[in-house]
């Protein structure tokens, strides 16, 4: 059901919202928006706000900083608890220069051209996210530690938890928001939790991941607790990956991936598909895992991947291939974590996976016995290579790719590893703790 502005200047006004915020993604996955008022909501549906985009990380177009603002009016919701007087409300908006061009930096419009590539093609990307997420509480000025309330673990109970009534919250208002909560529970980590919502099309499940991330936040405040989406806060326990479910459907709606009579039940195209982002894994990690800490979550012992292999057996590696088959046929792709941009990683992700069905390009064999209990000369005799063990090996294997970097097209690619090196050398060039603790003394 598409809504029309004339729907959503009605609906504005049944249920008295005073403010619309006009959100977009900025290159580093980061959330912005620009409020207007109801007054201004017709003009906004009509494609004539403009906005300064030249402090927008990724969005610096010197020549010329004005760009306009186009609501998508599909993405029109009410955020529910702001209801009653002067509710609150948001459109997702796509970024367009004053020539009436797409800006070619909008990452809303770097999934579309990919998305519009696998149309061309016969299919449609549906993605189903899991994302983790853990609470921490904030000292007495409010300020956010790594605190955690709980002692609790994966898939516990905990009825006095703090954490268990801002994750029922968060549950409730994402349904009141038209998400499809399927599973939420606690983690393997004290404090982890997890939210899984229903697959959709990519760039809705995009968009859904960036309204995600702003409902825990705001439902964890309102409960006196700072929701982090870092992938690894603690040093010693599991870290937040955002495991990105995919499968192709065809224009009818059948699973691509799905073949009863293809070798485990998966078509050659699901083959294929795997066979197009093993071949760029490694360029997609800069994208993929993003920060310097991502790398921390990419170690062994904590069912995080760290080696590149496939399996339709065991969790640990890179890719799993969950048993069910039929419409729920699909892939998972574990390495993704929630610093990610989930525009470019979707973006990323199915352009490789076209370029493998295009090309015809193979996986490897899938590895079904535990690849952490092998040796390193057992990984190099099985053909296991490892991923990026760092954010500064992220960015010399993107910077090799240039398949990925046309993915994300000419504006966004070098602003992104400039800006990537950058924040690797701040932290490289820096005196970390665990240093002064292991040599101070020693030497
Ligand atoms: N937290 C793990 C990760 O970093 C995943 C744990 C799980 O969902 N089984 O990917
Ligand atoms: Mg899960
Ligand atoms: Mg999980
Ligand atoms: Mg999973």
């Amino acid at each position: 059901a598409d809504l029309t502005v004339q729907d959503v200047l009605r609906m504005a006004k049944e249920n008295n919202v005073k403010f619309i915020r006009l959100q977009f993604t900025d290159m580093f996955g980061i959330l912005k928006n620009v409020a207007i008022t109801e007054k201004q909501l017709e003009k906004a549906l009509n494609n004539e706000l403009m906005f300064d985009g030249s402090s927008i990380e990724g969005y610096v177009r010197i020549e010329e900083s004005d760009m306009y603002l186009r609501p998508d009016p599909n993405t029109f919701v009410i955020y529910p608890w702001t209801q009653g007087e002067g509710a609150e409300a948001r459109l997702i908006c796509d970024i367009y220069n004053p020539d009436g061009t797409p800006f070619e930096g909008d990452p809303r419009y770097i999934l579309k051209r990919a998305t519009q590539k696998a149309l061309d093609m016969g299919y449609t990307l549906n993605v189903g996210p899991e994302c983790e997420f853990f609470l921490f509480h904030t000292d007495s000025e409010g300020v956010p530690t790594i605190k955690t309330h709980d002692k609790a673990g994966y898939f516990d109970m905990a009825p006095v938890d703090l954490g268990e009534n801002a994750r029922r919250d968060m549950v409730i208002n994402l349904e009141k928001m038209g998400f499809e909560v399927e599973a939420s529970h606690h983690e393997l980590a004290p404090g982890q939790h997890e939210i899984g919502f229903k697959y959709s099309e990519a760039i809705s499940a995009a968009d859904n991941i960036m309204t995600f991330r702003y409902v825990v936040r705001v439902i964890a405040q309102r409960h006196g607790l700072h929701a982090s989406f870092m992938p690894k806060p603690v040093f010693g326990i599991a870290g937040s990956g955002m495991h990105t479910n995919m499968s192709l459907s065809t224009v009818d709606g059948t699973n691509a991936f799905y073949d009863e009579n293809g070798k485990d039940g998966l078509s050659q195209a699901a083959y294929y598909f795997m066979g197009g982002i093993f071949k760029h894994i490694k360029g997609m990690a800069a994208i993929t895992n993003p920060t310097v800490n991502s790398y921390k979550r990419l170690v062994p012992g904590y069912e995080a991947p760290v080696y590149i292999a496939w399996s339709g057996k065991n969790r640990s590696p890179l890719i799993r291939v969950p048993a069910k088959r039929g419409a729920s046929t699909r892939v998972e792709l574990r390495n993704p974590d929630p610093s990610c941009n989930p525009y470019f990683t979707m973006a990323a992700a199915l352009q490789a996976g076209l370029e493998g069905i295009e090309k015809k390009i193979n996986p490897p064999e899938p590895t079904n016995v535990n690849i952490y209990e092998m040796t390193p000369e057992e990984r190099t005799e099985a053909g296991i290579d490892n991923l990026p063990g760092n954010l500064f090996e992220a960015i010399l294997e993107l910077e090799k790719d240039d398949f990925i970097k046309k993915a994300m097209g000419d504006h966004v690619h070098p602003l992104y590893l400039e800006a990537k090196k950058l924040e690797w050398h701040n932290f490289a060039s820096r005196v970390h703790q665990w240093e002064v603790d292991e040599y101070l003394t020693k030497f």
